[in-house]
C-alpha cells in the first residue's frame, strides 16, 4: 500500500480533468495502486458531479445527491485524459521485461502504442526512456536506476513528480516504494538513491515551471511540497 500520496489539490485537478496528459497518466497510475487516493478521487468526482447537477435546476428534483452517492460506489475508472496512448518511437527487447512490471493504466498506454521504445544511458547507473508528452515544457520519462546507484542532483529548474513502479529509492525526505509518489522542486535537495537489492523503475514528469499543477494545485502550490 503506498505511503506517499498525491496531494489533494492535484487529485481535485485530476478529477476535474484539468491535468496535462502525462501528469494525468502518472496520477491515474498511482490512483490505480492506492485505495486511499482512489476514494478521494471518487469523492471529488461526486462533489463535482453534484455541483454540475445544481447548475441545471431540473436536476435538483432529480435525486442528484443519490446520484453523487452512487458514484462513490462505482468501480474506479481512470480519467479518460489518462488513458490516451502515449506515442513513443521504439520498443526494444530489454524493455519487454520492464513493461511486465508496469502498473495499469501506464502499461496499456505503452503496450498499445504502435511505436517503439528504448533505454538511453544517462550517466552511471541511470537509464531513461523519454515519452513524448505532447507539451514542449513537460518531460515525461521512465527512469531505471541500478541497485545502489543515485540519480545526479537535479539541474532542471522545474517541478518534478516521480512515481515508483518497481524497486525502491530513498532521498532526504523518505523511502519510496512501488506506488509511492514524491513531488520535488528546485528548493528541495532531491537526490534519490536506489535500494541495494533491486533496480528501481520510476515514472517521472518534470516541468520547467509550475504547470504540473492545475487550477486547484496552483492555488495551493506552497502546500504541495511534500
Ligand atoms: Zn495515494
Amino acid at each position: 500500500m503506498p505511503e506517499h500520496h498525491i496531494a489533494h489539490p492535484m487529485l481535485m485537478d485530476y478529477a476535474a480533468g484539468s491535468m496535462a496528459q502525462p501528469v494525468a497518466m502518472l496520477i491515474a497510475t498511482h490512483v490505480a495502486l492506492c485505495p486511499e487516493c482512489r476514494a478521494e478521487v471518487s469523492r471529488f468526482e461526486a462533489i463535482g458531479g453534484a455541483l454540475l447537477d445544481q447548475i441545471e435546476p431540473a436536476a435538483l428534483t432529480d435525486g442528484s445527491f443519490d446520484v453523487a452517492l452512487a458514484r462513490l460506489d462505482a468501480p474506479y475508472e481512470p480519467h479518460p485524459a489518462a488513458t490516451r496512448p502515449v506515442s513513443v518511437h521504439s520498443v526494444n527487447h530489454a524493455l519487454l521485461s520492464d513493461i511486465a512490471v508496469l502498473p495499469e493504466p501506464l502499461r496499456s498506454a505503452i503496450t498499445q502504442s504502435p511505436a517503439r521504445l528504448s533505454w538511453r544511458r544517462r550517466g552511471i547507473g541511470l537509464q531513461e526512456i523519454v515519452l513524448p508528452s505532447g507539451n514542449p515544457t513537460i518531460r515525461a520519462s521512465l527512469l531505471k536506476i541500478s541497485p545502489g546507484a543515485s540519480m545526479p542532483v537535479h539541474t532542471h529548474g522545474g517541478t518534478e513528480l516521480t512515481l515508483v513502479l518497481a524497486g525502491a529509492f530513498r532521498d532526504a525526505a523518505g523511502h519510496y516504494q512501488r506506488g509511492d509518489v514524491t513531488l520535488a522542486d528546485r528548493n528541495i535537495n532531491h537526490r534519490p538513491v536506489a535500494d541495494e537489492q533491486d533496480e528501481c523503475l520510476c515514472f517521472a514528469v518534470v516541468d520547467g515551471g509550475i504547470r504540473l499543477t492545475g487550477i486547484f494545485g496552483r492555488i495551493a502550490n506552497p502546500m504541495l511540497r511534500l
